[in-house]
């Protein structure tokens, strides 16, 4: 199975992806956490994709799609994958439909989490997340117990560089113009799925998240 998570950043594609790998068993691959533990380590992939990233840009489409190309070959994604973060351009979408091919697999499913722009910079601003087990949280919306200090793994919360005002509203900007087409793309394939996540409508990616687990369960 094949979950490809789309969506502005800051609607909850991390969320659902977590929730769907824990209760489905289907491994969660972000590119941003594949980039932002580069970054960490400092590695020449690192360097190359922080300067994007830092300016609210992608990292370009050819270093892209090979870093999903070999993370593709891995054993523990053979029976499934859920793409978070994955294809953020047509090109990208193109050759991953290539890769999938080649392995006799296609896109099953893909997830579209639609929010207004206010609500993604209060979530973004405020959103806090543990780079060690990747669970998120919302100084406002859904701090953690301790601040500063993951519930779940005890590890310390960071807020994301990219993560501040000025760089949203560019990563927003990229959304529109490079990774929005992607949406008449896959409606076209007829595999997208389209969420609204709001507070206002009490529907997050939890909700989301449980209800397309128990729509696969049954
Ligand atoms: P968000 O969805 O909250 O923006 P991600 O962790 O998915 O966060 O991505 C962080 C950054 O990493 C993006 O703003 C972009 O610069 C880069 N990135 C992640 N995935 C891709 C991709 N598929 N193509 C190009 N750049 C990417
Ligand atoms: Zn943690």
């Amino acid at each position: 199975m094949v979950i490809i998570m789309l969506g502005a950043p800051g609607t909850g594609k991390g969320t659902v992806a977590g929730i769907l790998q824990e209760k489905m068993g289907i491994k969660q691959v972000s590119t941003g956490d594949i980039f932002r533990k580069n970054i960490k380590e400092g590695t020449e992939l690192g360097k190359l994709a922080d300067s994007y990233i830092s300016k609210g840009n992608l990292v370009p489409d050819e270093v892209t799609i090979q870093i999903v190309k070999d993370r593709l070959n891995e054993p523990d994604v053979e029976k499934g994958i859920i793409l978070d973060g994955f294809p953020r351009t047509i090109v990208q979408a193109e050759a991953l439909e290539k890769m999938l091919a080649e392995k006799g697999k296609k896109v099953d499913l893909v997830i579209n989490l639609v929010t207004s722009e206010e609500e993604i910079i209060e979530r973004l601003v405020y959103r806090r997340v543990c780079p060690n087990c990747k669970s998120i949280f919302n100084v406002i919306l859904h701090p953690p117990k301790q601040e500063g200090i993951c519930d779940n793994c005890g590890h310390e919360l960071i807020h994301r560089d990219d993560d501040k005002e000025e760089t949203i509203k560019d990563r927003f900007q990229t959304y529109l113009k490079q990774t929005s087409p992607l949406i008449e793309y896959y409606e076209k394939k007829g595999v997208l799925r389209t969420e609204e996540v709001s507070k206002k409508i009490n529907r997050m990616g939890k909700e989301v998240a449980e209800d397309i687990v128990q729509e696969y369960q049954s």
